[in-house]
């Protein structure tokens, strides 16, 4: 049949139309990163594979319906060991590691960690939508940060990319993004008598848009068919209609509201959890109860999870806090890491504050810090301590910054006379002193 002009660009058109609908209507990625830059981001992961401890088992997995997002609760190293050599407890015992198959750090890196052909342990016990051991099921991605902090930009970038290539590979959509909050179950115990979501807050501040991946599913399917409880606080942050933020400078804070549950999960008695008392007082969480008592936690206790054999390098030992493995800026500062008055000593005699840091991160082991704070105040002939510091220049809260290196307290000084100069002298930042 003739067709004449006209209709032959009306049936182009139709056809167009038909496959652009069908682009749209595909049930993989919706967004779609420029091949040059996914080509690069691919290129950039750093091979971590070799350092994989050889005690874990590579099984292959036979099915992957899900990508599952954790947050690591520890700096870059500490993650990277944990993941890869395995994590240490106390009493000894050792995982083999393989705790996941990617690692993004805090700057963007990315590393592979476990070939994603095989199984990694990451998701422990876990259910969704009526199947159990998600970890046979899934990739799982850490991001190197806190459950109760902002991700970084970077950290989402690479997250999409990532998620991106994961997704065509396995042909995933959007609802297979999932986080170990939203899979982890666990089993009846104090706070709950049936089997209950709540066993993890892992990943909880996930912000899905930010890495360019759409919505969660609209339900909890195991909490809607009867298998699982749900806990309140996640329900309203996956499936509640109005977006749930906690305020992350009260998120790992005890309150009335803000338990150790709340915080902590089923980690709240690990001896891994460290519990910060505002006196200072620090206890591990399974001394709580035999030392303290769950319903004694005092409010404004400060709880860190993942804390490891670092419960020594926590202690409080005044304002002078010191960078260690495993212990980041923020398990120090927390959410004041980046403030103008938290006031660094890097290792190499440099002073930086806390507002030119843009990251917690990548700060070298043995930087000291002190929070809440201002200065230098130099002193000189004409500038005694007296003069800088007024009658708290003896304070044990007044630091002094010694040309060898050294930080000292007020009431730790002898003979003020001997004080060399260019010693530099910092005040708490609420106090009035010269300057
Ligand atoms: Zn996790």
């Amino acid at each position: 049949m003739p067709v004449n002009r006209a209709g032959l660009a009306k049936q182009f058109c139709l056809a167009a139309l038909v496959v652009t609908l069908s682009i749209l209507m595909a049930p993989s990625p919706a967004r779609s990163y420029p091949r040059e830059e996914a080509a690069r981001f691919q290129r950039s992961i750093v091979d971590y594979r070799t350092r994989l401890n050889s005690r874990y088992p590579k099984v292959k997995r036979r099915k992957t319906k899900y990508i599952i997002v954790h947050t690591s609760e520890l700096g870059r190293k500490a993650t990277l060991r944990v993941v890869s050599r395995g994590k240490r407890f106390r009493s000894g015992r050792r995982t083999a590691g393989g705790h996941c198959h990617y690692v993004i750090a805090r700057d963007g890196r990315t590393y592979r960690i476990l070939d994603k052909q095989y199984v990694a342990d990451h998701a422990g016990t876990s259910m969704w939508n009526g199947e159990t051991d998600i970890s046979k099921l899934s990739i799982g991605i850490e991001m190197v940060g806190y459950h109760y902090a902002p991700l970084s930009t970077a950290q989402y970038r690479s997250l999409g990319l990532l998620i991106d290539i994961l997704q065509g590979v396995y042909n995933l959509d959007d609802r297979a993004v999932l986080t170990h909050s939203q899979v982890a179950y666990g089993y009846p115990n104090r706070w709950h008598r049936k089997n209950h979501r709540g066993r993890k807050r892992c990943a909880k501040n996930f912000e899905r848009a930010k890495a360019g991946v759409g919505p969660t599913w609209p339900y909890d399917p195991d909490v809607r068919d009867g298998r699982l409880t749900a806990d309140r606080q996640l329900a309203a942050v996956y499936y509640s209609p109005k977006a749930v933020v906690a305020a992350a400078d009260e998120a790992n804070v005890i309150s009335k509201r803000n338990t150790a549950w709340v915080i902590a999960g089923e980690d709240f008695d690990s001896t891994a959890t460290v519990y910060k008392f505002p006196d200072g007082r620090i206890f591990s969480g399974d001394q709580i109860a035999a030392k303290v008592g769950w319903d004694r936690l005092p409010a404004k206790t400060v709880v860190l999870l993942n804390q490891e054999a670092s419960v020594e390098q926590l202690k409080d030992d005044g304002p002078v806090k010191t960078i260690a493995d495993g212990v980041t800026a923020w398990s120090l500062a927390g959410r004041l890491y980046n403030r103008a008055t938290t006031i660094y000593f890097l290792p190499s005699g440099r002073i930086k504050t806390g507002s030119v840091i843009d990251d917690w991160d990548d700060l070298p082991v043995r930087t000291r810090l002190i929070v809440g704070y201002k200065g230098p105040f130099e002193l000189r002939k004409d500038q005694s301590a007296y003069r800088i510091a007024g009658k708290g220049y003896k304070a044990p809260e007044t630091i002094y910054f010694l040309p060898d290196g050294q930080l000292v307290r007020g009431h730790r000084i002898k003979d003020f006379t001997q004080l060399k100069r260019g010693t530099l002298v910092f005040l708490p930042a609420r106090q009035k002193g010269r300057g």
